[in-house]
């Protein structure tokens, strides 16, 4: 009886988490800005009822009963993944004291602002109290937490439990040895042709055949909606209603397309979970109070990549769908073909941008604020000397100059929220993208014949019965080793890299 309490227990949270997610979604895409202040009075008081639930008696009791009542059955079986999840956020969310919780939520959307106005007047001064003030209850939430070794484990557990400092700095000192090469190496070859990526494409005509692939993959429509915001993003109120949005660029075609792709993967991923975990522990993010069926943020990752970077820039994609593509836009892609578009969209080029970074320098992007962040934790580096140290690692991996804050230091709005520590799940997703296409490729039979025949079904089955299904239910670990044999590592990664760009740019030595 006290499993179903649980349950039930359980199901009101998750409510109030998809209710929350329903008013984010809607201050993105809808809202007046006029709404924003009585939004964000709305969005605190449902976070505090939602913690509240999390850290109260009735959980609390309901909980104790069933971890006696589940106590024979498989540790991963359903049930006693859902006490032992429910355990865990009920203990580390009581080790944060609820003074530090309504701190950092309040310091937020002033942070927010002031970053905007200090990258729009590229003032870093102006900024520079608010993160220092962020910075600061950052440690102190990695405090709260607990960790053994580094403050940095503790920030990394709330968006990819299992990853420490330690193992972080070794996948991306193995990255950073095999990339900063093949970009060099790229540097000194002939650019490929891109100009009529540039060309002027109407929206409407984008959405629709950008629309049209994401069905083909399997998105389906009606659970799902494909709206604007300035940010793309997916979100999910249940698998049932599964949402994404995208920018359009009418000077140029990557922005929308790609962008599509992109938050399909992550679209996937939520309609594939399981029904049976509607409402479940195992589709709750108790931590970061967030509804969601992923396993950890780089898990997530991993399938937004998969599809658009594995799938969807590949030269069996576009050989597939280029001749729809350029009957849509006859006049822009006139004396374009399917190679040479190939070639476009693969393009690398470094530059100061991480969200216009290509598939090969963007990990670079994430590398050097890894690099920042641990230093700012750790204080070896104050924040006032934060845009020399950018500038610096900006030069070192990229070799470019930054000619402004706004350009640099100040691009990303992930710090101003206090995201500590999110930054590397991006890339995390990018070496467990390969690591499970390359076991797709392994396993499925057939794969490449239903991939050249536009067929994505046997793809989409097997990430669902392997990976989507589970929802939370297993570590992004476990699903690595069950799916390929091996816990994260970079290998099929960097080899994926070697041998597209090594094509791409003729570098048969490093190929
Ligand atoms: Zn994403």
């Amino acid at each position: 009886m006290s499993y179903a309490e649980l349950q039930r227990q359980v199901a009101k949270i998750n409510d109030v988490l998809n209710a929350l997610s329903v008013l984010t979604w809607d201050s993105r895409t809808q809202m007046p800005l006029g709404g924003a202040d009585t939004r964000g009075q709305q969005l605190a008081t449902l976070t505090d009822l939602a913690r509240r639930l999390i850290l109260g008696s009735e959980l609390r009791q309901a909980l104790e009963g069933a971890e006696h009542e589940v106590s024979s059955q498989a540790p991963d079986s359903i049930p006693a993944r859902t006490v032992a999840q429910v355990r865990e956020a009920v203990e580390v969310s009581s080790r944060i004291p609820a003074e530090l919780v309504s701190d950092i939520a309040a310091l937020k959307p002033t942070a927010q602002a002031a970053w905007g106005e200090a990258r729009a007047a590229n003032d870093f001064p102006r900024f520079q109290p608010y993160l220092e003030q962020m910075l600061d209850l950052s440690r102190q939430l990695a405090e709260a937490i607990g960790y053994s070794e580094h403050p940095y484990d503790a920030l990394l557990l709330q968006y990819e439990p299992g990853m420490t400092a330690r193992s972080l700095s070794a996948l991306l000192s193995e990255l950073k040895t095999a990339t900063l090469p093949l970009v060099r190496a790229i540097a000194q070859k002939e650019p490929p042709r891109c100009d009529f990526l540039n060309r002027d494409y109407p929206e409407d005509a984008q959405r629709e055949f950008a629309l049209g692939l994401a069905k083909k993959f399997g998105y389906d429509l009606s659970r799902g909606r494909l709206d604007i915001s300035l940010h793309p993003f997916e979100i999910s109120f249940t698998r049932q209603d599964v949402r994404i949005t995208t920018r359009y660029r009418r000077d140029y075609l990557p922005t929308g397309l790609f962008g599509v792709l992109h938050e399909t993967g992550h679209a996937l991923y939520e309609q594939g979970v399981s029904p049976e975990l509607t409402r479940s522990a195992l589709t709750t993010d108790f931590l970061g109070l967030y509804a969601v069926g992923g396993a950890s943020f780089g898990t997530h990752e991993s399938q937004s990549r998969l599809w658009e970077n594995l799938v969807g820039r590949s030269w069996v994609f576009w050989q597939v769908q280029f001749p729809a593509l350029r009957a849509t836009f006859p006049e822009q892609l006139g004396g374009v073909d399917a190679e040479t578009f190939y070639r476009a969209v693969n393009r690398v080029s470094p530059s100061l941008i991480r969200v216009e970074a290509d598939e090969l320098t963007y990990n670079l992007h994430i590398l050097l604020r890894v690099e920042l962040e641990m230093a700012l934790l750790e204080g070896r580096l104050a924040v006032r000397d934060l845009p020399n140290a950018w500038n610096a690692k900006v030069k070192e991996y990229l070799g470019l100059e930054v000619p402004s804050d706004t350009l640099g230091v100040l691009q990303d709005i992930h710090w101003s929220t206090g995201y500590f520590g999110s930054f590397p799940t991006y890339t995390i997703g990018n070496i467990m993208s390969a690591q499970f296409f390359t076991a797709a490729r392994e396993r499925v039979r057939g794969l490449e014949d239903a991939l050249a025949q536009d067929d994505y079904a046997p793809l989409l089955k097997w990430l669902q019965d392997n990976i989507y299904q589970h929802g939370r239910r297993f570590s992004p670990q476990e699903l690595l080793k069950h799916t390929t044999g091996k816990p994260l590592t970079t290998g099929p990664y960097l080899s994926y890299l070697r041998e597209k760009y090594g094509m791409l740019y003729g570098l048969g030595e490093l190929a």
